[in-house]
């Protein structure tokens, strides 16, 4: 199997693995108790936070908030900060369900929503930004890698207009495709709430976490034993956080990654550039989006399926869906987002891998084009 959807998911690192059964069988102790054995524990749980904390560029400073997913860690942040007497809250219309979906719950309650655009490359339109940025924005909610499209956000230009019209306002962003993968500098850039998820870089499934520059920020929005500073209550799930800690050890250099998986995207553009397909992204090399005029992405998928090649139709939450917000909001036409799909690389992938599959799609294309003239 060629496995090309990365962004999805990943496989749970081999060390990762049996240090989560060892956590889950032997050294099963809740970090709450408070024999030596937990205590063991807890000391364990927070030595990864400095180990998050170290990769988003800051230092460890009770900042790190472990959740069941980046899902919840979007929850949180978002919903965590938000406030009766809020001003505006802005939204970049390319994020995930799982921010995009909490705005339109919030508007629905009666909150004060607007979304940003995007430009043609799927990253945010900063004068449209800057157009709705006011003294009475509250919070801002803009990701720093595009699941979709792989298009990455100036984080610390983002932050820098903030601080110019609103340096009040909350600025959160989904970084779940950028750790692991991207530099990345929460100081740096000027980030109150960052959002992270453990499977998207050979973690367990089940784990995200949030790192939170003040916490009186937010408030709970799951009430209980009072676990993680109070702010998300629920035994920490202690398997899941130290295999994520091992699968951030053992995600490697950067920017050797980074090199590789470039190489990768190159060699993949260069063996279906010959079909004539158009290339809608342009950002991280680990997330292509591509369209394929006069087919349905979503046939390509099975028939690539269907030779062992596993690539994805837009993003897992989305590609049971037709239509793409993301996609529409950068100006594709129909029929480039109906012949739309979506192929993502990890630090793992060969790059024989990565020309066969490219031939094999391509390929493909034209056997489905013949098909259908
Ligand atoms: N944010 C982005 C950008 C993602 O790609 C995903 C996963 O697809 C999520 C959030 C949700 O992550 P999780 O599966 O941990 O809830």
């Amino acid at each position: 199997m060629i496995y090309l959807d990365n962004a999805a998911t990943t496989p749970l690192d081999k060390e990762a693995g049996e240090i989560y059964l060892n956590f889950a069988s032997n050294d099963f102790f809740n970090p709450s108790a408070i024999y030596s054995k937990s205590i063991n524990i807890f000391n364990e749980i927070e030595i990864t936070k400095e180990c998050i904390a170290k990769h988003l560029g800051t230092n460890f400073d009770n900042n790190i908030i472990f959740t069941a997913s980046a899902t919840e860690a979007n929850n949180l942040a978002i919903r965590g900060a938000y406030r009766k007497n809020f001003g505006k809250m802005l939204f970049s219309i390319g994020e995930h369900p799982s921010v995009y979906n909490v705005a339109m719950e919030l508007k629905k309650q009666g909150a004060n929503i607007d979304f940003i655009n995007l430009q043609p490359s799927g990253e945010i339109d900063y004068l449209d930004l800057e157009n709705k940025l006011s003294n009475d924005v509250s919070f801002i909610s803009v990701m720093f890698c595009s699941n979709e499209t792989g298009a990455i956000n100036d984080l610390k230009r983002i932050s820098d207009l903030k601080n110019k019209y609103c340096p009040k306002a909350i600025l959160h962003s989904d970084g779940v495709q950028a750790f692991g993968k991207l530099k990345i500098n929460v100081e740096y850039f000027g980030i109150d709430l960052f959002t992270i998820s453990a499977h998207k870089t050979f973690g367990p499934k089940g784990i995200g976490a949030l790192y939170v520059k003040n916490k009186n920020i937010i408030n709970p929005i799951i009430f209980g034993g009072g676990q993680e500073y109070n702010l998300r209550s629920g035994t920490e799930n202690v398997p899941a956080i130290l295999a994520f800690k091992k699968a951030i050890l053992n995600v490697g250099n950067l920017k050797q990654n980074y090199k590789h998986v470039q190489e990768c995207c190159d060699i993949f553009k260069k063996e279906i550039n010959v079909t004539g397909c158009k290339i809608n992204s342009s950002g991280s090399p680990y997330v292509l989006s591509l369209s394929f005029p006069g087919v349905n992405g979503e046939t390509l998928v099975h028939m690539m399926e269907s030779k062992n090649i596993l690539i994805s139709r837009g993003s897992a939450c989305s590609s049971k869906k037709s239509g793409n917000r993301i996609l529409e909001a950068m100006g594709l036409s129909k029929e480039d987002i109906l012949g739309s799909i979506r192929i993502s690389f990890s630090k793992n992938t060969t790059l024989e891998e990565t020309r066969l599959a490219g031939q094999i799609l391509s390929n493909c294309y034209t056997e489905l084009k013949e098909k259908l003239k």
